[in-house]
């Protein structure tokens, strides 16, 4: 077996970690095979192709519409593909993808270059999968956990006899959550982790940070992730008066979200104003903050 093919259980057979490219790190990403279903694709081509030397890949499901979680669609062409309805929209028309991140092709050629290098292209959804849905795979039962904030069709699949959850990108990084897309909500976002405490998971596999194990750490794991959001949450309303209204504009390029920008500035900007616009709504609504004259002020 390639050691980047991991088994989950001694006693489920057939549900495996399968570890992505340069560790899952962007933009691979790491899936889990469970029986004949392949979740995420963003692993790498060539991963896939070794994959599927070795099992017989019938059914190949998307746990959201992110380049780094769809790449490796094209080598599959033949499986059964599937997705929350929620996402179907984009996977299917990748040109979406730049408007979804609120960017245009000329700011930022290098990205359209990654997603031409990896040559991801549509795909066509055959069947569309909902909230608690039970998708029965031999003896397993994989509950699909929609999980909306990082995008709005965002599932998590937990396999209820093993105990076994796939988090996808509920990634339980030190960055902490993303929610910088034109379909992303923080409120949602906080929501599905809570949805995700709840449950006593043994396992759980990262998009991007390998395998978590044992109940309490993974709900330490999931507390620790959701705090992050309350620091945005301090850190925001720290430049909020009663007096003197701001806009979400102002505070880009502060590095509330980024603590240093990177080689992909362009983007991590425009995703930190979503992000802070996503806070602003928050806030709007838990009438922290109104509206005066051009902008907010607390409340
Ligand atoms: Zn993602």
């Amino acid at each position: 077996m390639p050691e980047f093919i991991k088994p989950l259980s001694d006693e489920f057979e057939n549900i495996y970690y399968v570890e992505g490219e340069r560790r899952g790190g962007y933009p691979y990403s790491n899936s889990m095979l469970i029986g004949d279903y392949l979740i995420d694709t963003g692993i790498s081509n060539g991963r896939i192709r070794k994959l599927r030397r070795k099992f017989d890949i019938k059914s190949v499901i998307n746990s959201h519409w992110h380049e780094d979680h769809i790449l490796g669609n094209r080598v599959l062409k033949e499986a059964e593909f599937l997705c929350h309805s929620e996402d179907k929209h984009i996977i299917e028309d990748i040109d979406k993808i730049f408007p979804f991140y609120g960017l245009k092709v000329a700011d930022f050629p290098e990205f359209q270059e990654l997603l031409e290098g990896f040559r991801i292209n549509n795909t066509k959804i055959d069947r569309v999968i909902e909230n608690d849905e039970i998708i029965e795979i031999n003896d397993l039962r994989l509950k699909v956990i929609h999980t909306p904030g990082h995008t709005a069709g965002h599932c998590c699949f937990f396999e209820e006899k093993s105990r076994i959850c796939f988090l996808a990108d509920i990634d339980l990084t030190n960055f902490g959550p993303f929610y910088g897309g034109l379909d992303s909500s923080v409120m949602d976002f906080e929501e599905s982790i809570e949805k995700l405490e709840e449950l006593n998971m043994e396992a759980a596999v990262s998009g991007h940070k390998g395998l978590f194990q044992g109940v309490k750490l993974i709900k330490e794991e999931l507390k620790k992730y959701k705090s992050k959001i309350y620091e945005y949450d301090e850190r925001i309303l720290s430049y909020l008066s009663e007096t003197n209204p701001i806009n979400p504009d102002d505070l880009v390029k502060k590095n509330i979200i980024y603590r240093k920008y990177g080689p992909w500035e362009v983007f991590e900007i425009i995703a930190e104003k979503i992000m802070i616009e996503k806070h602003f709504e928050k806030f709007l609504k838990n009438k922290i903050i109104e509206k005066k004259n051009n902008g907010y002020i607390l409340n």
